[in-house]
């Protein structure tokens, strides 16, 4: 079977080892982990195999949709190389300020409408002041007026001590912070803060009854060894769910230009992931187009959960293109509300680049923003 081969045997016998664990919920050996992201790119869809197994027994044919709202966009004095709205950026994206609640509460409406099951409320900076917390409340209790109920994930940025408990009073259910990469390749993506004060947020938001959401991101120059400590350090975090992210490198950015991903890769980056964490929501974030591109539908097979509409700067795929995605892959969206897949809303038009990045132009804070 295959090509793999590793120290231990065929790739039958690694994938066999990797699902006895992940079905003990424990994580496959150090040595099997490198093994499934160095499978070859023949190898993977037996790869993709195994590990879907445990999608399905866990979330069946669903897929939870997630709606990113930006808002508060650029001008962060945070210095992490892969983020277009880091201090010094010349990323040409949209800035501005904190939006009106009822600009959230509005584009939180269109995204029910899309089917959206979650709704993430993102803010640039290093970490929220006591405004910051006052805007996520008005923006929460906004929403709530309207869509009770519905899951709200506040991220924004690294928490002081009691900002996790003021927001999980005023009705935000996840918090999102990533450790994005392993504890010894930190430095290498960001020298304002570090892998431990993310770590501090993630534990301080699982304490304050908010639930956890912490994941990665991949093709920032990170080993092999680098992807497997990650995993590592989110299964200590524990955390509900685990987005991971495919660097979007965007031009104006340290890593601008930087394409180490390949579709094959993504998808045992992906597997190994399932593995690790058999039973947790896995969402298929930042990337997903630019990187998986038409093997998403496999992707699917491994993640339980994708963000519709856009990213935080740059555009995604047009939400009816990922409702047909879903729908002949066999999945269904978890939990819609609204009007539902056929309504949905999101506009099409685009001005698509060769390289698959597309600056957003569009949606929240489109009115009043500049660019820089
Ligand atoms: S990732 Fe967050 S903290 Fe880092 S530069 Fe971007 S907005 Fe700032």
């Amino acid at each position: 079977m295959g090509t793999t081969e590793t120290t231990q045997g065929s790739l039958e016998e690694l994938l066999s080892r990797c699902s006895d664990a992940a079905q003990r919920r424990e994580p496959p050996s150090r040595a099997d982990a490198l093994a499934v992201l160095g499978a070859s790119d023949e190898d993977t869809l037996a790869v993709v195999s195994a590990a879907a197994r445990f999608r399905r027994e866990s979330f069946g044919n669903t897929v939870k949709l997630n709606y990113l709202v930006n808002v508060r966009s650029g001008l962060c004095p945070e210095d992490c190389n892969y983020c277009s709205q880091r201090r010094g950026s010349e990323a040409g994206i949209l800035t501005y300020d904190n939006v009106g609640a009822d600009v959230v509460a509005e584009a939180v409406g269109r995204a029910v409408d899309s089917g959206a099951a979650r709704v993430c409320l993102v803010a640039s900076g290093r970490g929220p002041s006591e405004r910051d917390i006052e805007h996520m409340a008005e923006s929460v209790m906004a929403v709530h007026d309207v869509h009770p109920g519905l899951e709200v994930c506040a991220c924004l940025g690294i928490l002081g001590e009691g900002q996790a408990e003021q927001l999980a009073d005023a009705g935000v259910f996840a918090y999102n912070h990533n450790l994005n990469t392993s504890e010894s390749h930190y430095g290498e993506i960001c020298s304002t803060h570090g892998y431990d004060d993310r770590v501090e947020t993630v534990d301080r938001a699982r304490e304050a009854g908010l639930s956890p959401c912490s994941g990665a991101l991949f093709g920032m120059g990170e080993s092999d060894d680098d992807i497997v400590d990650v995993a590592h350090g989110l299964r200590e975090l524990a955390p509900d769910s685990v987005p991971l992210n495919f660097l979007i490198p965007i031009d104006g950015t340290p890593m601008a230009g930087r394409r180490e991903l390949t579709p094959q890769r993504c998808l045992r980056i992906l597997a190994l992931y399932r593995f690790m964490f058999p039973d947790t929501e896995i969402r298929i974030a930042g990337g997903r187009e630019v990187h998986l591109r038409s093997v998403q539908g496999l992707g699917l097979e491994l993640a339980n959960s994708i963000f519709v509409g856009d990213y935080l700067t740059t555009e995604g795929q047009d939400a009816n293109a990922d409702l047909d995605l879903l729908a002949d892959w066999g999945f269904v969206p978890l939990e819609i509300d609204g009007p539902g897949a056929a309504d949905a809303t999101v506009p099409t038009a685009r001005s698509r680049r060769d390289d698959g990045v597309r600056i957003r132009r569009r949606g929240v804070g489109a009115g009043s923003s500049s660019t820089h």
